[in-house]
Parts: C-alpha cells; sequence; structure tokens
C-alpha cells in the first residue's frame, strides 16, 4: 500500500482546467499527503501558457512543457513556432515540448496534423528537450514520422503519454529510445493490452501519470481525475509487476527525473 513518504511523480496533468478552479489548494494538500513530490503539466495550445506559468509559481513542485495538440491544430499560427521557443528560452521550468502528436481516433486531419508535429519535434530537437507524445489510433504514421527524423539523426527523446497500445507497438517505440507513461486506464479490468505491456516494459523505461482531469483510474473511474490518485496507477503497476508499490514508484521517480531533469 502507498506510503506517505514514498515518492511518486505524476507526469502528466492539467490542472490549469476551470475544473479545479473551485479546490485547486486542496487538490494540491492531497497530493502532497500521497507523496507526490513533482508534477509535470502538459501544455495542449500556447494561450495557457501564462496561467499554467503562474500554477507553476503557485505550486513550487510543478514543471511543464510548452506545444500545441494535435486535436489542438487550429490554434497553430505561423509564429507559433518561435512563440514555443521563446517560452521555453525564458523558463527553466519548461522541460519539455508537447503534449504533440497524432489522433487518428477523434480526427482524420492526418496532414494538418503532421504539419504542426514536424516543427514541434524539431524545436525539441533543437532546444535538447524530450518531447511529450499523444499518440491515439496512429501508432504507425508516428512510428513512420519517428523513423525518418532518426534516420536524418534528428529525433528528440520522450515518453508516449497515456500509454494505449499493444505490446508489439510499445517494443517499437523502446527501440526509438521512447519512455512508456502509463495513466489510470492501466487499472481497467478489460484493458488487457496495457496490463501486458505494464509486466514487459523494462524497469529503466516506464513513468506514471494521471493526465487529470481525464481517465480517472478504478475506484474512481468516471470522476474528475487529479495527481493524488496516480497512487492507483502505481498500485496496479506493482500488482501486474509482482513488484512492491516502493519498487515502482521508485523507478518511476527515477526515469521521470532522468527523462526531464526534474530536481
Ligand atoms: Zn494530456
Amino acid at each position: 500500500m502507498s506510503d506517505p513518504k514514498t515518492s511518486i511523480i505524476d507526469s502528466h496533468c492539467h490542472i490549469v482546467f476551470s475544473s479545479f478552479d473551485e479546490d485547486r489548494e486542496k487538490v494540491a494538500q492531497r497530493w502532497r499527503s500521497q507523496g507526490v513530490k513533482a508534477l509535470l503539466h502538459a501544455c495542449v495550445e500556447p494561450s495557457e501558457i501564462p496561467a499554467i506559468k503562474s500554477m507553476a509559481d503557485q505550486f513550487k513542485e510543478l514543471r511543464y512543457s510548452v506545444g500545441v495538440h494535435p486535436l489542438d491544430a487550429h490554434h497553430w499560427k505561423p509564429e507559433t513556432q518561435s512563440v514555443l521557443k521563446k517560452a521555453a528560452l525564458d523558463d527553466q521550468r519548461v522541460v519539455a515540448i508537447g503534449e504533440l502528436g497524432l489522433d487518428l481516433f477523434k480526427s482524420n486531419n492526418l496532414s494538418e496534423q503532421l504539419s504542426i508535429l514536424i516543427p514541434q519535434l524539431n524545436l525539441a530537437f533543437e532546444l535538447n528537450l524530450p518531447v511529450i507524445v499523444h499518440c491515439r489510433d496512429a501508432a504507425k504514421e508516428m512510428l513512420e514520422v519517428f523513423s525518418k527524423l532518426s534516420q536524418d539523426g534528428s529525433c528528440p527523446r520522450g515518453v508516449m503519454h497515456c500509454w494505449s497500445g499493444n505490446v508489439k507497438q510499445m517494443r517499437e517505440f523502446l527501440d526509438f529510445g521512447f519512455y512508456i507513461s502509463f495513466s489510470g486506464n492501466v487499472t481497467f479490468k478489460n484493458a488487457i493490452d496495457i496490463h501486458e505491456c505494464a509486466k514487459y516494459v523494462p524497469s529503466s523505461s516506464f513513468l506514471v501519470e494521471t493526465d487529470s482531469p481525464f481517465l480517472s483510474p478504478v475506484p474512481h473511474r468516471g470522476k474528475r481525475n487529479e495527481p493524488s490518485f496516480v497512487k492507483h496507477v502505481v498500485e496496479k503497476i506493482s500488482e501486474l509487476r509482482n513488484e512492491s508499490f516502493a519498487e515502482i514508484a521508485e523507478k518511476t521517480t527515477q526515469n521521470a527525473r532522468e527523462l526531464f531533469g526534474l530536481p
């Protein structure tokens, strides 16, 4: 079971969303009481950056990324790449570019998504920052992009966030040096592929996250998710791997620090 002294990192959350406006301080008290020592706040489009930045002022353990989500492609403007670059260079608490990626589940505008993905991957490589990758029903297309960049020696490092693929796909992303991040959906009873991935992922290659306020883990499924619930993700993975809660918490904390250079 969770020991409050164990350190856990929620490697992906969105507490800037208005669903936290009423009780953000209380939410922070709860993550602190559950041992969440650092959080990475993901960005979906640039107009969020000032609010995320002030959130990092409010909560000292928070770091953040800057980027444009594939389903927010309509927010991309000619100057967006330089806006992201400036934001990343202006604040040392920016530790990644993202979330970026491809989503062919909710949308089919592949060429538009690619047109905002490539400049962000290039920026990450230029700034030597890891990327946070959102990839839904698009593993094949995403692997093609990484493969091409790798051939040119310009593929950034990063994490496949909210992993929902199978073991074969996971191994292909691992081969490109990507980390795999497990979220609340690993706790779902019928998520057989994700369970297999959690069993077989190398211990040096995975992270945990909530993706709050989305995708609450069991036993909070269907309710607003929050960073303290990351413990349920750790619990489920420890059960699947037959390792202790403390071991999973420690490994994923170490991996998140390694990838994002967190304190
Ligand atoms: Zn997200």
